[in-house]
């Protein structure tokens, strides 16, 4: 274990910090958020990027990705694209947002129409790539769509993480060949799960980032509460356990290695 003097390293690529599930004790949150060497603030329209880079601003190891998420998507304003490059410039010198997400394609809850998320998720593409950011990728039932988009636009040159990936192998494989991380949060901790324990056993560790997709997605130990930034300490549990040695510190530079950081703070935790 990576625990010197009780230091433990932990790394969150997904969260939703300002969300509204945090209002009542967001302090308290972002306190116990302060153990984790890295956290990513992920935004999902345009309403909540200002709270996302606040945050970010506001937290040392937080950094914030902005961007139109799919189910937004359908009543996005029509100047989304320029505002969100506006935000990355005004950025710039802080150096606070790393990534342009998330963004992608949803087919299981189908919020918005399936066109208007392909377009609406194309365009991001071209724009991470013309800024030259990574993108986080939200992904449900439509991967076959996504990776075809992926193919037709391109691949951003700075690659990026299939967040919360749900599928088998096979397409894992698939986007670690494209260069992407495989982003891996609670639910690798369910005991029905054995397809996702297999899919990082196969694709490796050096293709792993984990997460928590906060408020939601909480790991076995508080399934049915609101999830947190430091119960990504159940997710980097598993690993280890199924990696059979500590992985915290490669699941840090892999992380900062997609967003181009190349800071590494040693933290102190006590679980
Ligand atoms: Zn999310």
């Amino acid at each position: 274990m990576n625990e010197k003097n009780g230091m433990r390293i932990l790394t969150d690529t997904h969260s939703h910090l300002h969300m509204k599930q945090f209002d009542p004790d967001r302090v308290s949150v972002l306190e116990r958020a302060k153990k984790l060497a890295l956290i990513v603030n992920v935004s999902t329209n345009l309403c909540d990027i200002d709270d996302t880079i606040e945050i970010a601003n506001s937290c040392e190891n937080i950094f914030a990705a902005i961007g139109i998420h799919p189910h937004d998507s359908g009543n996005v304003d029509k100047d989304y694209l320029n505002i969100i490059e506006q935000k990355v410039i005004a950025q710039k010198r802080s150096k606070r947002i790393v990534a342009i997400g998330e963004i992608g394609l949803d087919y299981f809850r189908n919020i918005s129409p399936i066109d208007i998320q392909k377009k609406v998720f194309a365009e991001q593409l071209m724009l991470a790539q013309a800024i030259d950011l990574p993108v986080v990728l939200h992904i449900r039932e439509a991967y076959e769509d996504v990776y075809d988009i992926l193919e037709t636009v391109g691949v951003p040159e700075k690659r990026g993480i299939v967040h919360a990936f749900s599928s088998d192998e096979n397409w894992a494989k698939k986007f670690v060949r494209l260069g992407f991380k495989i982003g891996i949060g609670g639910p690798i901790t369910y005991p029905k799960n054995d397809l996702l324990r297999n899919v990082v056993k196969i694709v490796g560790i050096e293709n792993i980032v984990t997460e928590t997709d906060c408020p939601y997605l909480p790991p076995q130990q508080y399934r049915g509460k609101r999830n947190e930034p430091i119960y990504v300490s159940c997710v980097v549990n598993m690993l280890n356990e199924i990696f059979a040695s500590d992985v915290s510190e490669q699941l840090l530079r892999n992380a900062l290695e997609v967003f181009g950081l190349i800071k590494l703070n040693r933290v102190d935790t006590n679980d």
